[in-house]
């Protein structure tokens, strides 16, 4: 078994709903077994602006999928969250990005280990240094030093995995 951080983030149809749905989705893939979630926090677009805010959360993996298995079986639960694409970093039900797949380095067309996106976000680094605080990312170091160099100062924590998402002001 290798344990995988998946990053989740949505901000259509319900974010706090689709990241607990899309958490029940991985718990049932199969020759795996989820291990945590993080909690969720609330934060600004990253692309577009004129969008809701995001929710986003990482969850961790023990499984025996193989990497690109993996990311087949996350497309398929974007897609069964009726994810559709619009525009580049633009609104979505759910967005499930690979972050890391135990040590793996990984560089192709179809997927990129460790995500190239992870050491500018706050998004993905917090809730993976509440998740694994002594995290080591292959190539990019200890998790407590990338997360110092972002800025995280505009991610609200959110009171709880199953609450609804409170509305933008
Ligand atoms: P970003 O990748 O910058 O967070 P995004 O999540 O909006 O942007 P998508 O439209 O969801 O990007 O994905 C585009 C492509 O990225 C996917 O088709 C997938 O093949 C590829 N990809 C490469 N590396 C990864 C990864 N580590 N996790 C998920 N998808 C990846
Ligand atoms: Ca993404
Ligand atoms: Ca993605």
């Amino acid at each position: 078994m290798t344990v995988a951080y998946i990053g989740l983030g949505s901000n259509l149809d319900g974010p706090v709903d689709q990241l607990n749905t899309a958490v029940k989705a991985l718990g049932g893939l199969p020759d795996s077994r989820l291990d945590a979630v993080s909690p969720y926090y609330a934060n600004p677009p990253m692309g577009p602006q004129d969008q809701p805010d995001f929710v986003n959360g990482v969850a961790r993996l023990l499984t025996g999928l193989a990497p690109l298995e993996l990311l087949d079986a996350l497309q398929r639960i974007e897609q069964q969250q009726g994810r559709v694409r619009r525009r580049r970093w633009g609104e979505r039900s759910l967005d499930l990005d690979l972050l890391l797949y135990g040590n793996l380095r990984l560089d192709l067309p179809r997927l990129r280990v460790p995500h190239p996106g992870l050491r500018e976000r706050a998004f993905v680094l917090r809730p993976l240094a509440d998740l694994a605080p002594d995290l080591q990312v292959p190539g990019l170091g200890d998790i407590a030093a990338l997360l110092s160099r972002v800025d995280s100062d505009d991610l609200k924590p959110l009171a709880s995995r199953s609450t609804p998402c409170p509305a933008s002001p």
